[in-house]
């Protein structure tokens, strides 16, 4: 590698027989097993606080849905961050962003969608873009406004309506103006927005010049896959709800089906999205952690590997894939990251393995031995 990128790829002889290789510098990585590094492509990066709470009261019975219309779930995350300084909101998203490097990732898309008003996505949007700058790790923002309707429009006559016109009308206008975000995402289902709001929000920041992305099919189908593939969103992301016809659209389309197995383990539901209809459909399946303190509390994707292998009956080659070069173009930088090709950022991961199989077979195992971002080394275990 030269200057942060890949300068050759091939086996030892043919590297060696370049004459760049001569003034080279060699790194020995002992026979481990090498990756480009994983993309995560959906976490909700700043939070104030776990809800561990809540989690204990799922495991006693209360469902997903119960919690949040007792103001739990998002609300009581919106509640909490907007309680939070920005110092405890940057410390907390630093400390995880060192963790996400120690598993192998290097480039974070991160939303906003804890706040949901005009100050708050705006702070959390802003802290985002200093963390890009401040940290080795690469931050991807998305505008998340439409996460759900916060609790003081809830009791107001056409409340959904009203915030969606503060959210159109005073956040989007700033978030472009400030160059805060490059994707709009809302989460389509049922308690959130319906797939109409959907529409009319992401054609909006559409014509802002962000592009959109969905949360769908998650705990009902809404036809926000087909609306995604309408409007060539990047992804749309869980997908446990889709039909026949959401895959084939997805089959025949260049957005990204992005599944995250690590939400349905976390809640204990047996319904994962099915991954291997969207891909025998020609689908372009992509892998995330969906990092948020509600229902995915992890940073590792070698974890996430293990789920999809597991439970999504993906081989461990599909989804390295999808959560490497797939999840790349979900971000929109496929011809950058997310794979070992000459000219590519030289970001890759180490791990301490015989075979790339073992990556996803020892399940909740530390096993990345180092991870390089732009030919720089950003954590190298002890
Ligand atoms: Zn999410």
């Amino acid at each position: 590698m030269c200057d942060g990128r890949i300068a050759a790829v091939g086996t030892r002889a043919q590297v060696e027989a370049k004459k760049e290789s001569r003034r080279a510098e060699k790194l020995d990585v002992g026979g481990r097993v090498v990756l480009p590094v994983f993309v995560d492509s959906h976490t909700h990066l700043i939070h104030a606080a776990s809800r561990a709470e809540e989690y204990e009261l799922k495991i006693q019975g209360a469902s997903y849905e119960e919690i949040a219309r007792k103001g739990g779930g998002i609300l009581n995350s919106v509640k909490k961050l907007r309680a939070a300084t920005e110092e405890a909101l940057k410390a907390r998203a630093r400390a995880a962003l060192e963790e996400f490097s120690s598993y192998g990732t290097t480039t974070v898309e991160a939303k906003g969608g804890y706040g949901l008003d005009v100050s708050s996505e705006l702070k959390i949007l802003k802290l985002q873009g200093e963390l890009n700058r401040e940290q080795p790790l690469e931050i991807v923002s998305t505008f998340l406004g439409a996460h759900t309707v916060p609790v003081e429009f809830r009791a107001k006559p056409d409340g959904a309506k009203r915030y969606i016109d503060l959210l159109l009308e005073q956040m989007l206008p700033e978030v472009v103006n400030e160059g805060l975000a490059e994707f709009c995402d809302v989460f389509c289902d049922r308690g959130a927005f319906s797939r109409a709001e959907a529409r009319y929000i992401l054609s909006e920041a559409k014509e802002h010049g962000l592009a959109p992305r969905l949360h769908a099919e998650q705990l009902s189908r809404t036809g926000a896959t087909q609306l995604g593939v309408e409007l060539g969103a990047a992804s749309c992301d869980h997908l446990e709800q889709v039909n026949r016809a959401d895959i084939r659209a997805l089959g025949s389309s260049q957005t990204v089906a992005t599944l995250l197995p690590g939400c349905d383990f976390h809640l204990g539901w047996k319904n994962y999205a099915p991954a291997r209809k969207l891909i025998e459909a020609g689908a372009v399946v992509a892998l995330a952690t969906d990092y948020n303190p509600g229902t995915s509390p992890t940073v590792s994707m070698p974890m996430v590997l293990s789920l999809a292998c597991t439970h999504l009956r993906m081989t461990p080659a599909e989804a390295i894939a999808a959560a490497t070069i797939n999840a790349a173009y979900a971000l929109r930088r496929e011809k950058r990251i997310g794979s070992l090709e000459t000219g590519k950022q030289a970001d890759l991961a180490v791990f301490e393995v015989e075979d790339y199989r073992e990556i996803p077979y020892y399940f909740g195992m530390q096993r990345c031995w180092m991870t390089m971002k732009s030919g720089e080394i950003i954590y190298m275990r002890d």
